[in-house]
């Protein structure tokens, strides 16, 4: 039964299967307290109707990349939906790339403003990450700092969709479990004390830039992890760590291992 709201909503609660009234006849109960418990089950769910706010949150991420001259900065803004109830939800709600390149600007501007749309659109919306991630460049991919593959830019600015929503809880890494976090700290402290010469701390560099480029790195995703530079690249993660230990191939970003 649809009812329509005629009033502004100021707030909401979900009836529980608890709290419903018993199953008596339906016309037994007032129509008005029927309505009133339809009302307040509503929880905004994201559709293109929704204005909007004047403010909305966001967080800017810097690509820099060997395909284009320029940083580019790619700034994801979100609404908050049903905000200081146990249903707030936190949703993309636009997405903006911006450089000083104007070379990637047409397909850049077309793709941003499809994706907007589809974040409005509301329903699943994690089904982006995969579609970009599994887009390859005919020119090759590159690497970026810290040593990850990215087979094409738009795979990066699907990364970036991918860390992005996983910050706000859209997406969840069921495979990275404490223990599985932990096994890995281990074999990377275990490989570095192996290859530790000279008991210098230092860290293992990756790029040897001067440091007047090196300020134009981008920050090392993950736990700001750089790996090895003899490391080769993980099929199952793409990240260049994977390294011999034991004469077994195992990678120290995501942990996969050849010997199980
Ligand atoms: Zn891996």
């Amino acid at each position: 039964m649809a009812v329509k709201i005629e009033k502004k909503i100021k707030g909401y609660s979900v009836v529980k299967p608890e709290d419903k009234a018993p199953p008596v006849k339906a016309d037994a109960v007032p129509r008005a307290e029927a309505e009133a418990g339809l009302a307040s089950a509503d929880v905004i769910q994201m559709h293109e109707k929704i204005e909007r706010p004047e403010v909305l949150v966001g967080s800017t991420y810097k690509i820099k990349s060997p395909l284009v001259e320029h940083a580019m900065y790619v700034t994801i803004n979100d609404i908050v939906l049903n905000a200081g109830t146990e249903h707030e939800l936190r949703r993309p709600f636009e997405i903006f790339v911006n450089s000083k390149s104007m070379e990637h600007f047409q397909w850049i501007v077309a793709l941003t403003r499809i994706m907007s749309a589809v974040f409005r659109k509301g329903g699943d919306v994690t089904f982006l990450v995969d579609e970009m991630k599994a887009v390859f460049d005919p020119k090759g991919g590159y690497f970026k700092a810290g040593g990850v593959y990215m087979p094409s830019l738009v795979a990066e600015l699907g990364a970036i969709v991918e860390d992005h929503m996983k910050s706000i809880g859209l997406i969840h890494d069921p495979d990275m479990s404490p223990e599985r976090r932990a096994l890995i700290a281990e074999k990377r402290a275990a490989y570095e004390l192996r290859n530790d010469r000279g008991g210098s701390k230092k860290k293992p560099d990756v790029s040897p830039a001067p440091p007047a480029a090196r300020d134009e790195d981008v920050e090392v995703t993950g736990e700001g992890a750089s790996f090895p530079p003899s490391a080769t690249m993980c099929h199952k993660c793409s990240a260049k760590a994977v390294v011999i230990m034991d004469g077994c191939a195992t990678c120290l970003n995501c942990g996969y291992s050849k010997c199980g």
